[in-house]
């Protein structure tokens, strides 16, 4: 249920800091992409790394999903939680021998390959286990993805996949390679796109790409467009839903492909993001000479965006009525940092000790990237 259906005095009762996941908006949600997608047959991976906990990979692997991993441990974290190893992709620019030992065991789906060196060494190590490991590369299309710099991966100037200038390189290393298969290349620009221009874009240079590639005699059967559609971070209930249909339509569109090839996509945020909410409480108040502080039990290790790449989310106060005065608020966690701050003149009903304030739209690199800073203790959640 939505955090604002759900009954104030129970949510008192409930020790703070916790995250909430309102179960019934993510089956919701992973049925709408996976319907459009489907209805397109575009092939849909979960990237795991938005969100990994248990019940809501659970939910995830019964709808079908397939797992798009970036550690040696997201590959086994997949395996345990049923999605089938021909669903997985592994990508990340620093793989380990451990780490592609492990999938190479496993026979996941694809490595997404993001340099020369790393395809020397999975050949290498598939080599040594008698294997043939399936690989995409990874492309470095150089589109911007017009995101904050911090969630842009697709610049030549980003650390991420092959750049353009090294690809006839990587094409004919492949041929020398004995124990890799080309399955498709891969491309990832960035995250929190909500702009559909720069999903156009890509395709053009996937289009580029992929001709080039097959202009070369080389078979391309997987096209990997990668994740980073974007949710709104404004108006969470206006728009609990990214829209799939029109996301999946451009590619659908501006996507060439022949009729044997497959389209496959790594969506993390767009999928989980909406569904999760930080709940906290307030301990303390403060006015200062400029300011009033709200004082929260919840901060930076429990919700590390604001702090990490300056992103908004929607602060509410919860069980408060429409008649409330209000006042601006900077709304702080207790962590002996500056920057543990979720947001600067945030207007809100006057609120005193005791009182609970909820951070929406916190589904995505929320839970995931809570720390024991400062001892603090372990993530709660609370499902509903
Ligand atoms: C992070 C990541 C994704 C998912 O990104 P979202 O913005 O959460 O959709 C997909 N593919 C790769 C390779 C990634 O690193």
């Amino acid at each position: 249920m939505n955090i604002h259906q759900l009954d104030i005095n129970h949510l008192k009762s409930l020790e703070t800091p916790f995250y909430h996941y309102d179960m019934e908006l993510l089956a919701n949600t992973l049925d709408a992409a996976k319907k459009a997608a489907d209805k397109r047959g575009f092939h849909l991976h979960y990237a795991l790394k938005a969100n990994f906990n248990d019940r809501i990979l659970e939910l995830i692997q019964s709808k079908g999903y397939g797992a798009d991993c970036v550690s040696g441990n997201e590959v086994q974290k997949s395996i345990d939680m049923g999605f089938p190893a021909s669903q997985i992709t592994f990508a990340g620019v620093g793989k380990s021998d451990k780490e592609i030992i492990l999938a190479l065991e496993q026979q996941i789906f694809a490595f997404n390959v993001e340099s020369i060196q790393e395809l020397l060494i999975i050949d290498e190590l598939a080599g040594k286990l008698g294997v043939k490991a399936n690989i995409s590369l990874r492309i470095n299309p150089n589109v911007d993805a017009h995101t904050h710099h911090y969630i842009t991966t697709g610049l030549d100037e980003n650390k991420f996949g092959v750049p353009n200038s090294e690809l006839e390189k990587a094409a004919s290393v492949l041929r020398s390679c004995e124990h890799v298969n080309l399955l498709g290349l891969h491309f990832h620009v960035g995250s929190q796109i909500t702009d559909m221009n720069v999903f156009k874009s890509l395709c053009v240079k996937v289009n580029e790409w992929k001709n080039w590639f097959e202009e070369r005699g080389t078979t391309i059967k997987v096209l990997n467009v990668g994740g980073g559609l974007g949710v709104d971070y404004q108006q969470p209930d206006e728009n609990p839903m990214p829209d799939f249909e029109a996301y999946f339509d451009v590619f659908d569109k501006f996507l060439e492909r022949n009729p044997n090839q497959e389209v496959h996509f790594e969506l993390g945020r767009a999928l989980v993001a909406q569904s999760g909410t930080l709940v906290s409480q307030v301990l303390y108040t403060k006015s200062g000479i400029k300011k009033n502080f709200l004082i929260l039990d919840a901060g930076m290790t429990e919700l590390m965006r604001p702090a990490l790449y300056q992103a908004y989310h929607k602060i509410e106060k919860l069980g408060s009525s429409n008649q409330e005065e209000l006042l601006n608020y900077d709304v702080v966690g207790p962590i002996c940092e500056s920057s543990d701050c979720f947001g600067k003149e945030v207007t809100l009903p006057i609120s005193e000790r005791g009182d609970l304030i909820a951070i929406r739209t916190a589904g995505a690199y929320g839970e995931v990237m809570a720390s024991r800073y400062n001892l603090r203790d372990e993530i709660r959640y609370v499902y509903g």
